[in-house]
């Protein structure tokens, strides 16, 4: 059985004397591999974040050093003890242009630079109500295969984030996230990926009264947490539904 992940995207919020409050009322929970994902700024700040918390960002530089302005290498991201990086969050994509190849190059630049990319993925309602969500995540799905291979891809961390969750207030049922799941674990053994150990993530108002139901499908190993991990309690109680 794969270990279950939970990672808290933090998203642009934040602040040091918050980010200390936040901190502190965190505990360990058995069972379950935790990360946090916070901005880049706080990388420094989260040197010092209770035992049991991987680090991660939300965003890494396609490109490994130079003249770019603005970008933080993956590189830059290991030197401050991060293991995840997010890539191709639908913000990102929606809000700043990532197209499938930009997100499948940002996930190649995570690995180069020993990271696990966190691979978002995930349709829009319209293209849910038109019959296209499947069609519309291996697409995404296979400009990363594309670039990372098979071998790059089963070392990465997938997460089904229909977009219209997420920030929404509205779940996926945990039939629809399993469906969703089960979907993408069959294609990435069609595409000759061992997917055995691949964790696939749901991301998309992930709350403590909906994560037990969405925890325990068999293909959902865990979850990306957005406004509930900024949250002590709540992000608490959805890393010890995923730890039972
Ligand atoms: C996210 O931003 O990845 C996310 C899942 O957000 P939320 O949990 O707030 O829907």
């Amino acid at each position: 059985m794969i270990k279950k992940l939970v990672a808290g995207n933090w998203k642009m919020n934040g602040g040091l004397a918050a980010n200390e409050a936040l901190l502190a009322a965190l505990r360990p929970v058995s069972g379950v591999d935790v990360a946090l994902c916070v901005p880049h700024p706080y990388l420094a700040q989260l040197q010092r974040r209770p035992p049991g918390f991987e680090l991660g960002a939300q965003d890494v530089s396609e490109f490994a050093a130079g003249a770019y302005t603005g970008e933080v290498s993956a590189a830059m991201l290991a030197d401050f003890g991060c293991r995840y990086v997010i890539v191709g969050h639908s913000e990102r994509r929606a809000l700043f242009g990532e197209d499938d190849a930009t997100v499948a190059r940002k996930a190649c630049a995570a690995l180069s630079g020993g990271l696990v990319p966190i691979v978002c993925v995930g349709e829009t309602l319209d293209e849910r109500e038109a019959g296209e969500a499947l069609a519309v995540i291996t697409r995404q799905l296979a400009a990363v295969v594309e670039v990372l291979g098979k071998e790059g891809l089963s070392r990465s961390v997938l997460a089904y984030e229909p977009v219209w969750a997420i920030g929404s207030g509205r779940s996926a049922t945990a039939e629809q996230a399993e469906e969703v799941h089960a979907a993408i674990r069959a294609w990435l053994v069609e595409q000759g990926v061992d997917a055995t150990g691949v964790r696939i993530l749901y991301g998309g108002s992930v709350k403590p009264d909906n994560a037990m139901e969405l925890f325990a499908m068999p293909n959902v190993d865990g979850g990306l947490i957005g406004g509930a991990s900024l949250v002590a309690g709540d992000f608490m109680a959805i890393c010890r539904a995923a730890g039972v």
